[in-house]
């Protein structure tokens, strides 16, 4: 299921069967989408599990990360997230 479309599509890129980048081109000029399926995004489980980590350690914030500066919202969005000093 794709959750981002354009119109105008001239090709799929796929980047190491992760990333799929569809490429247009719209009044000449050329625009690039990130497209991301359902299965990209983490699960509620993972996130909780991310945020207990989060609970404990010593750079959390009221709702983000003061090691990278992101909101958990945003940090925890997709699948392949990564906490930025490896605790998860
Ligand atoms: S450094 Fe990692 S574990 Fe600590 S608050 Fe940031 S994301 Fe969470």
């Amino acid at each position: 299921m794709k959750l981002a479309v354009l119109n105008y599509f001239t090709s799929l890129i796929t980047i190491d069967n992760v990333m799929r980048v569809e490429e247009s081109i719209l009044d000449g000029i050329t625009v690039y989408t990130t497209i991301y399926e359902e299965s990209d995004f983490a699960t509620s489980e993972q996130k909780q599990a991310w945020l207990s980590t989060c609970d404990t350690c010593e750079f959390k914030e009221s709702d983000s990360c003061g090691n990278c500066g992101c909101l958990f919202e945003s940090l925890m969005n997709l699948a392949t997230a990564k906490c930025p000093i490896d605790k998860w």
